[in-house]
């Protein structure tokens, strides 16, 4: 999709600093999670624009996105001040680092890219496939989602160090097997930490899918 003023239909608080932002799909909308979109906007030094990862299982007349916010920055208080009705411009998909009915699939998340995270697992659990996440945080955001997660079966480990984190990774390779599709989503020091985390874990790292925040 080419640069499009879409209508938001919701934004909720997720956790500290972060909110979830649905927004209406145009006709013909197609995105996988962990896919993303860009959003453009304007602020008083110019035009900014910022991608966010689908974190919604489909896109079936809404889409969601998960965005920490800052704000003190421009960006971040226009993200911040967004309520149902509103308009934003959007362009995409984008990526190639995303859900393609991969089973099992084991999902790697810090930060925002818990988004990407939940709708891969609710995804996977919607086509009858196993997901299990591992988000490394120490304030986790989405506890409603991964609470209900958990209560369909889903594993989610919620490591709070690297050590645990590769503890998690072990894990979940040791249960559902070395092979299993690896995702990662996150900022760069957490992508680092969680190709060492499969890396200690006896994982492949070559074909992970990486999606790297910046
Ligand atoms: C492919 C892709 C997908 C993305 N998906 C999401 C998403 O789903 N949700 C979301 O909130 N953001 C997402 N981002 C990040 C977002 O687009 C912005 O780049 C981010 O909010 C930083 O904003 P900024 O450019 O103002 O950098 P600043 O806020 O000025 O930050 C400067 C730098 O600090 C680092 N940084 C910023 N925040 C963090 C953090 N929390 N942890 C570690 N390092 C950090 C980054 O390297 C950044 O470039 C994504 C980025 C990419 C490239």
């Amino acid at each position: 999709m080419d640069e499009a003023d879409l209508t938001v239909a919701a934004v909720e608080s997720v956790g500290t600093d972060t909110v979830a932002v649905e927004v209406e799909s145009p006709p013909g909308f197609t995105a996988q999670p962990g896919q993303f979109v860009k959003l453009a906007f304007e602020t008083a030094d110019g035009p900014e624009a910022r991608f966010y990862t689908v974190s919604s299982p489909d896109v079936e007349g809404t889409f969601e996105v998960t965005v920490e916010v800052d704000p003190r920055d421009d960006v971040g208080a226009l993200l911040d001040g967004l309520s149902a009705g509103d308009s934003v411009r959007v362009s995409g998909p984008f990526g190639r680092n995303y859900y393609d009915g991969e089973d099992p699939a084991v999902v790697l998340a810090g930060g925002p890219g818990v988004g990407a995270a939940v709708a891969i697992a609710e995804r996977a659990l919607a086509d009858g496939h196993e997901a299990v996440v591992v988000y490394r945080a120490d304030d986790p955001v989405h506890a409603e989602r991964i609470a209900a997660l958990r209560e369909a079966g889903v594993t989610v480990a919620v490591p709070d160090t690297d050590a645990a984190l590769t503890a998690a990774v072990g894990s979940a390779l040791a249960e559902h097997g070395r092979d299993s599709q690896l995702f990662v989503y996150g900022f760069a020091p957490f992508v680092d930490a969680a190709t060492a985390a499969i890396e200690g874990a006896g994982g492949r790292t070559d074909a992970a899918k990486v999606e790297n925040f910046g």
